[in-house]
């Protein structure tokens, strides 16, 4: 199993307009020449837009985490999806780190019914003590008295940390870097086909999370390091389903991987997304070896 060495795209706005106007003509046929459609909302946008500041450079990652490819999108799909969603990955991959000894993440500290920011750092083992770090700018000055109180009394207190991150949205954001990769690598031949209506429904919001995203994207395990932070292997037809694996590596200390599945080209639209659990099955505990930009699924 093969892919291709994934360069390093560092592309001005309108080299990504044309390559882009240039693959939707190919795709679409010469009516289609000189726009180009947002691969996510698949809305029409002529060259005009491009001054009219609508079209953004979009971070297929997000730079927080070390993100490096970009792409096209419209302004509002980076505004309104991009952005909450990238918040998720950043704030997952800092608790990774954290929870792995690599420093602390910024969280909220809800003691009884006072709140307040904190630098939290886990505790590296079960013996060690974790530490809250009041951040005084950040926090009410009278929730802090109220706490303070509330030690001194001696009572037993209620703790709540929030790790800074929804899960459903982390997996929306690692489901919204699979596919904006897959269009990086493929183009329209890969947004317009009917498989991927799918997983731009669930990016979108147009549809409810779906309760198999977890069973979609998992933390992988393999040696190697990836020459880019997400990578793409087609998997090819298993159990039936033609299917791309993409790699996803969150950064900030550490290293963190996730893959995840999506639809090739060639997978049959309905349904298409509820079949992937299984397969995610199938793939666990395979081991994956990357080595010069080649990836291998044992
Ligand atoms: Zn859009």
């Amino acid at each position: 199993m093969q892919i291709g060495q994934v360069g390093m795209t560092s592309r001005k706005l309108t080299d990504l307009f044309r390559a882009a106007a240039d693959d939707l003509a190919a795709v679409e046929g010469p009516e289609s020449r000189g726009r180009i459609r947002c691969p996510l909302c698949l809305r029409y946008f002529s060259r005009e837009a491009l001054s009219a500041g609508q079209l953004t450079r979009e971070h297929i990652l997000p730079r927080s985490v070390g993100g490096r490819l970009v792409t096209i999108t419209c302004k509002e799909c980076n505004n309104e999806h991009g952005s909450r969603l990238d918040s998720h990955l950043a704030g997952a991959a800092a608790a990774n780190d954290a929870s792995a000894g690599l420093g602390s993440f910024r969280s909220v500290a809800r003691i009884d019914d006072s709140r307040l920011a904190v630098n939290f750092t886990p505790a590296a083992d079960e013996d060690a003590a974790y530490e809250l770090a009041v951040i005084q700018k950040a926090t009410n000055p009278a929730d802090v008295e109220k706490v303070v109180e509330s030690l001194k009394e001696g009572s037993e207190i209620n703790l709540t940390i929030s790790f800074g991150y929804g899960e459903t949205s982390f997996h929306l954001g690692l489901l919204r870097a699979a596919y904006l990769f897959a269009f990086h690598r493929h183009g329209y031949t890969y947004a317009l086909a009917p498989a991927s209506a799918s997983v731009r429904c669930q990016i979108l919001g147009a549809e409810a999370p779906s309760p198999d995203l977890p069973g979609i994207i998992k933390k992988a395990q393999f040696n190697g390091r990836l020459p880019s932070p997400v990578m793409q292997c087609d998997l090819g037809p298993l159990l039936g389903l033609p299917v791309l694996l993409t790699i996803v590596q969150l950064r900030i200390q550490l290293v963190a991987n996730y893959f995840v599945l999506i639809p090739s080209v060639e997978a049959e639209p309905p349904g298409s997304l509820d079949r992937l659990p299984a397969i995610s099955r199938e793939l666990h505990g395979r081991h994956v070896t990357i080595s010069r930009g080649v990836m291998t699924v044992g």
